[in-house]
């Protein structure tokens, strides 16, 4: 249909096109979408989109039982210990370990459904406390201490990490800029013989280009896709 106003939304699908136009190849799209119906998931779903990112749990295990099983369901938000058990026999990757014993406990949720949990560790560069994550010195010191070796049922993949909200462009992209630094440095450390440390979780919305500009090779994108949260 013709529409006559600028401010129309495009459609999912639409939007996905153009996006997918900036995103060079090597770089994942995660399609954040939390808070949107299973309706809309099926649209992207059926414009060939396979990765998606909630951020509930309740949400989550929902939308799983809901959706066809070939989605690929990342968890994106805080994750608090006693709400592990009910994504651990799914999820295929969980972005925002910000601590060790956040790790244990799905480790041992984990070896009770026989399965190695893809996770990614959550740095802190932002100026917002509000944001959580370890900050650089306590990265360094979580991967120094090699106590993460000791979980069998945990495969560490990368990190994720957000930049301030914030205009400021250059602050942004020298907070992207800090996040991959600490990515070659402990993968150089750590993970010389472990093809399996390969993921760098940058960009949203408003930043993924600056994040890929950076070296991000997994964008997360809700708003573009799926347009406002309520
Ligand atoms: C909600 C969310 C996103 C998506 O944000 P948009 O600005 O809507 O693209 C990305 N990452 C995390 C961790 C989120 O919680």
């Amino acid at each position: 249909m013709y529409s006559h106003s600028s401010k129309m939304q495009n459609s999912i699908v639409e939007n996905i096109r153009s996006i997918r136009a900036t995103i060079p190849t090597g770089v994942e799209l995660l399609c954040v979408s939390k808070f949107h119906p299973a309706t809309d998931i099926m649209q992207a779903y059926q414009a060939g989109e396979r990765l998606f990112g909630e951020s509930r749990v309740q949400e989550l295990v929902q939308k799983h039982a809901q959706l066809p099983h070939d989605i690929q369901w990342h968890f994106i938000g805080h994750l608090q210990t006693n709400k592990i058990r009910p994504i651990v026999p799914f999820v295929s990757l969980i972005h925002g370990i910000d601590s060790f014993h956040l790790l244990e406990s799905i480790d041992k949720e984990a070896a009770k459904v026989n399965r190695k949990i893809r996770v990614l560790i959550e740095v802190h560069v932002a100026q917002e406390t509000t944001k959580f994550g370890f900050s650089p010195n306590e990265l360094i010191h979580f991967f120094a201490t090699e106590k993460w070796q000791d979980l069998p049922n945990i495969e560490i993949c990368g990190l994720m990490g957000m930049a301030s909200f914030t205009d400021n462009l250059t602050q942004i992209q020298s907070e992207f800029h800090q996040i991959k630094t600490l990515f070659d440095e402990i993968r150089s450390k750590y993970f010389v013989s472990n093809d399996n440390f390969n993921i760098l979780s940058m960009g949203m919305s408003d930043d993924y280009k600056i994040a890929i500009t950076e070296g991000s090779n997994l964008v997360r994108i809700g708003t573009n896709i799926f347009g406002k949260r309520n």
